[in-house]
């Protein structure tokens, strides 16, 4: 087992897939000292999201998830009888009371399968919706710059069918959709997770922070993001130092991990942030980490006040204290319709799936009141 202890965090940035994962998922969070966690879900190769495993975690411990709800595209995806367009869900979603909204259209696999830019109509009303009502993104853009190229793609990568060849977008593509988006709606709430992926250029980040001052980065792995800064310590420690209100604690743990690869994720980035050595992966890491010989981490030894910003206050200044209260009807409701397309699209009972499983949990539960 893990050698290091870390202290109370909030992790902005953990995956529930499934809802039979719920409670091993809440059980080990507690146990890796994640007392509020930013829940995520999101449709990367399903039919429609994660929400139904999502408002299960919040429904058993609503004042410790966040629940970041991902979007459906079944309409645009399969003509999904049930679908509903994009500004109808954020209405849904609002009123279930989710804590912001995962987009994941801007990652390279899930672009392409899409094929709708993200400064097209099709996302329009929705950015203008979020940027109205104040909902905060989490949102996905782009991929490690080695995902590019073929020579350069770890093993860990391959495995996942993430090596880009011309079919896809390229990564400047897809930042300029991002800023185009960006600079539509300056007053958008944006955490962009694995540091925008500019973790090999921070004074591109720089420019970045300073030109939209609601843009946020998260630290969650993309593993890539430790070498990199490793490699320029003191101008880390630096940017780390003048943007501490503006980065956050997060891991990128999934519903299946186990609790040691768990700890070693938060470890990484927890020790990259307070600790003054030098460290590797270790052994038992996730696949997705890849492997201890890949590099060389330096930690960089923050002031507590800033490790404090990090790894708790600035979620809090994004997503609020507590999360938002559930509005279990409307959950249910939601649930139900998302089995629906799950049921139409793959030919299955609605029993089988995981909306229904959702909405059944769901109806157990009388705690929550309306938001
Ligand atoms: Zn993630």
């Amino acid at each position: 087992m893990c050698d290091y202890q870390f202290l109370d965090h909030i992790d902005g940035h953990v995956h529930v897939m499934k809802v039979s994962e719920t409670s091993k998922l809440s059980k080990n969070l507690t146990e890796i000292n994640s007392v509020q966690t930013g829940i995520v879900c999101q449709y990367e190769n399903t039919v429609t999201n994660s929400n139904p495993a999502g408002f299960v975690m919040k429904s058993r411990d609503p004042g410790r998830f966040y629940i970041l709800a991902g979007l459906e595209h079944s309409g645009l995806l399969f003509e999904a009888k049930n679908a509903t367009p994009l500004l109808e869900q954020l209405h849904i979603l609002h009123d279930i009371g989710v804590d912001g909204i995962k987009l994941i259209a801007s990652k390279p696999t899930e672009r392409k399968r899409l094929g709708v830019p993200l400064d097209s109509p099709y996302f329009s009303d929705f950015f203008k919706e979020c940027e109205n009502m104040g909902i905060s993104l989490l949102w996905h853009v782009a991929d490690p710059e080695e995902f590019w190229e073929p020579e350069k793609l770890p093993e860990w990568a391959q495995e996942k069918g993430w090596g880009y060849d011309d079919s896809y977008s390229t990564k400047e593509d897809l930042y300029d959709e991002t800023l185009n988006v960006l600079r539509r709606h300056p007053s958008l709430q944006v955490v962009f997770p694995h540091f925008f992926f500019l973790s090999a250029d921070l004074q591109r980040a720089s420019k970045l922070l300073n030109e939209f001052p609601h843009v946020n980065l998260d630290l969650s792995p993309g593993i890539e993001l430790f070498y990199n800064m490793s490699l320029k310590k003191e101008e880390t420690k630096e940017f780390f130092c003048k943007f501490s209100d503006r980065i956050l604690f997060g891991t990128d743990i999934l519903g299946s991990h186990s609790v040691e690869e768990m700890k070693i994720r938060a470890g990484i980035v927890y020790r990259f942030l307070t600790e003054d050595k030098e460290f590797r992966v270790p052994e038992r890491a996730d696949f997705l980490i890849g492997k201890p010989g890949d590099g060389i981490i330096r930690g960089l030894q923050l002031p507590g006040g800033i490790v404090n910003s990090i790894t708790m206050h600035n979620f809090h200044l994004i997503f609020g204290q507590l999360p938002r209260l559930l509005n279990v009807p409307a959950a249910r409701e939601e649930c139900l319709r998302l089995g629906r397309i799950e049921s139409e699209v793959n030919s299955i009972p609605i029993k089988e799936t995981e909306g229904h499983q959702a909405a059944e949990k769901l109806g157990k539960i009388t705690i929550a009141s309306p938001v």
